[in-house]
């Protein structure tokens, strides 16, 4: 990072980049603490798509603090158990309602509406078109830079700030900018994403089922409205259409002896390659990484965003917390020494289940269906399985952060 000297850039005490759902939470926490902060984000508006479809216990806990939950669940249709089937098979039932929880299940819901309802919540402004190119020390914060959407041409902007925040996503420019890696690898299968109304189908309304076959897995799952979320993966090599369509779909499934049918053309569909990539830091200096900026992962049990709210609410609950001098500097420390550790463990798990569900070997799906149905049947391992699942177990809410209370008003001036 360059140092410039100080000009009239506007000041302000944090500065988060991307206004997807790891910088509207970071935002909403500094807000309720009366930090002085900007989003800033590149995109004209916000997701209008379903991505993260899962919202679980420990991120409900989390959107309760920042008065966001009851909306929420409000909009969502609950998930109580998650079932493992093998060609029509049931192998194994992980339940998400014996939990610790106020919040004894996840929720079915697209991310645009996550989104929607964390912005009225906010109720403040996102600068969107604003892209970050740069960020550079600048006395004893940062200046932060870039070119807003104007008119006619792409007008230069600049905001210092103390600390910055990088939400800015997988491509993270502020990731690039502080000079971290993003070390990982890309999976070999293709994924296909389509949100669809089915027909009569062998499972609950309340049950998202992971279907297991030799030509892949099958993740179908509710979401609000009656639609439901079908997750697949594919061969590297076959040949995937940009946006899946109805046959398509149904062949898929039907190939896999998932004895469920499209009841019409996918609301929406789409197909994707998945990283798995975790920053080598997640901090230099007062520039902190967070959400997909700071770790991306295979999309099995529908971690990405949960995760990234929590990081979301880590770190701004410990910025809040030095800035409102409730604590000291080094309690920003634990922000990367426990959210990394969280991305790691996140990593491991979910790469794990993906390459026992990526199986093809004849011996190896066997010996994995002999272990799910006995592993489930343990209580204390399917217990910990939920717990990990649901996120409650890395969850800041039940970490040491620092107690904070909202700064008080200034006074007005005479
Ligand atoms: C098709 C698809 C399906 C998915 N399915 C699932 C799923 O089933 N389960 C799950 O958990 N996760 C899923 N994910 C991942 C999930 O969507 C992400 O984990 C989540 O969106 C991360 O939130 P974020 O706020 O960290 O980043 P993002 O949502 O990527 O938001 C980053 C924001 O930063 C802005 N931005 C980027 N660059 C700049 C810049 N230079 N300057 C200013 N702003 C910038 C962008 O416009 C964006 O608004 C899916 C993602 C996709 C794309």
């Amino acid at each position: 990072m360059g140092t410039e000297p100080a000009g009239r850039a506007e000041q302000v005490e944090v500065v988060i980049v991307g206004a997807g759902p790891t910088g509207l939470t970071a935002a909403l926490r500094l807000t309720q603490m009366g930090v002085r902060h900007v989003v800033l984000d590149a995109g004209p508006a916000p997701t209008q798509t379903s991505n993260a479809a899962l919202v679980h216990a420990s991120t409900l806990e989390i959107l309760a603090e920042l008065g966001a939950a009851d909306e929420l669940v409000e909009a969502g249709g609950k998930v109580n158990r998650i079932v493992m089937v093998d060609r029509g098979r049931v192998l194994a039932r992980v339940g998400l309602t014996d939990v610790p929880s106020s919040f004894p299940f996840a929720l079915g819901v697209p991310q645009s509406t996550t989104e929607e309802i964390l912005l009225r919540r906010l109720n403040g402004p996102v600068r969107r078109g604003h892209r970050v190119t740069a960020v550079r020390e600048d006395g004893d914060g940062y200046l932060v830079t870039g070119t807003a959407a104007g008119p006619d041409d792409p007008v230069p902007f600049e905001v210092r700030a103390r600390y910055v925040i990088g939400a800015d996503g997988s491509h993270s420019a502020v990731r690039s900018a502080i000079g971290l890696d993003f070390p990982g690898e890309t999976y070999p299968s293709q994924f296909v994403l389509a949100d669809v109304e089915l027909g009569e189908r062998p499972f609950g309304d309340d049950e998202a089922t992971i279907n297991l076959s030799a030509r892949g897995v099958t993740v179908i799952g509710r979401l609000p409205g009656g639609t439901h979320r079908i997750i697949a993966t594919v061969d590297p090599g076959s040949e995937v259409p940009q946006a899946p369509g109805r046959a398509y779909l149904d062949t898929v499934l039907s190939a896999r002896g998932i004895d469920v049918r499209l009841a019409a053309a996918p609301v929406w569909s789409s197909r994707f390659r998945v990283h798995h990539r975790v920053a080598d830091r997640f901090r230099s200096g007062g520039v902190f990484l967070a959400g997909d900026a700071a770790h991306v992962h295979s999309p099995a049990a529908g971690q990405g965003m949960n995760t990234g709210i929590a990081d979301a609410y880590d770190l701004s609950t410990r910025l809040a917390a030095v800035l409102n001098g409730q604590a000291a500097e080094p309690v920003l420390d634990g922000y990367e020494t426990e959210r990394r550790a969280a991305a790691l463990e996140v990593l491991r798990f979910t790469d794990r289940l993906t390459k026992l569900a990526m199986l093809s070997n004849p011996a190896a799906r066997a010996a994995r269906r002999a272990l799910l149905g006995t592993g489930s049947r343990v209580r204390p391992l399917r217990h910990r399985v939920t717990l990990w699942i649901t996120g409650l177990k890395r969850s800041p809410l039940r970490s040491d952060l620092p107690a904070v209370t909202p700064r008080r008003p200034e006074p007005a001036k005479p």
